[in-house]
Formats: C-alpha cells, structure tokens, sequence
C-alpha cells in the first residue's frame, strides 16, 4: 500500500510547521515523518520565476550568489497547498508546495 493516494497525501499533509529561529525550519508530516529545513538551504532552491526558468526547468539563481547568512523574516500559509517566504534578502515570490518541501526533504535524505 505504499503508493497508494491516501499515504501520499499524508505525506504531503503538514500535522505542524513551525519556524524554530530565523533559519531553521520544521516541518511535521501527517504520516509522522519530520523534516528539517536550513533557510540557506531552502533558498538556493526557490522555485519562482526570478529563480528558475519557467519554461526549460534551468536555474537561473546562482547557488554562490544567496548571502550565506539568509534568513526567515516570516512565512505564511498559500492555500492549503503551500509556503511563502519573506526572506532576509528581500527576496519573496517563491510558493513551496508542500509536496516540493517533501521531495527536498526525501532527497536530501535528512529529518
Ligand atoms: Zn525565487
């Protein structure tokens, strides 16, 4: 049953998110997994469309060019389907889906 629909939208359902200091943030899963996100991180991979382009998938965001001391000014729910930051940098037009959140987490292998 582990591809089924009902376990993947638990996987992508957030029990709590909860922003721990200005660049740390945790994210609490329906299915019980926990993920934790580095600010620094999380904004080299914003998915807007200053950062990434639309059409062929490429970044445009030169990992290299995010200030290493980036933080989280504050962060609001997009409908029930995402994350808005307001980064340090001023930066703020990219929406994380939870299911993005959840990809990076699995990637990265952390949590
Ligand atoms: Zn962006």
């Amino acid at each position: 049953m582990d591809a089924s629909p009902q376990r993947r939208r638990q996987e992508i359902e957030p029990a709590e998110i909860s922003q721990e200091s200005n660049t740390q943030l945790r994210i609490s899963w329906a299915d019980g997994r926990i993920c934790h996100y580095d600010s620094l991180a999380l904004r080299r991979v914003c998915p807007c469309a200053q950062c990434v382009d639309e059409w062929t998938g490429n970044r445009i965001l030169k990992p290299e060019s995010v200030a290493q001391e980036v933080e989280i000014n504050d962060l609001s729910i997009v409908g029930r389907y995402a994350l808005n930051f307001i980064w340090s940098d001023g930066h703020q037009t990219g929406i994380y889906s939870f299911e993005y959140l959840r990809n990076l987490c699995e990637r990265d292998g952390t949590g």
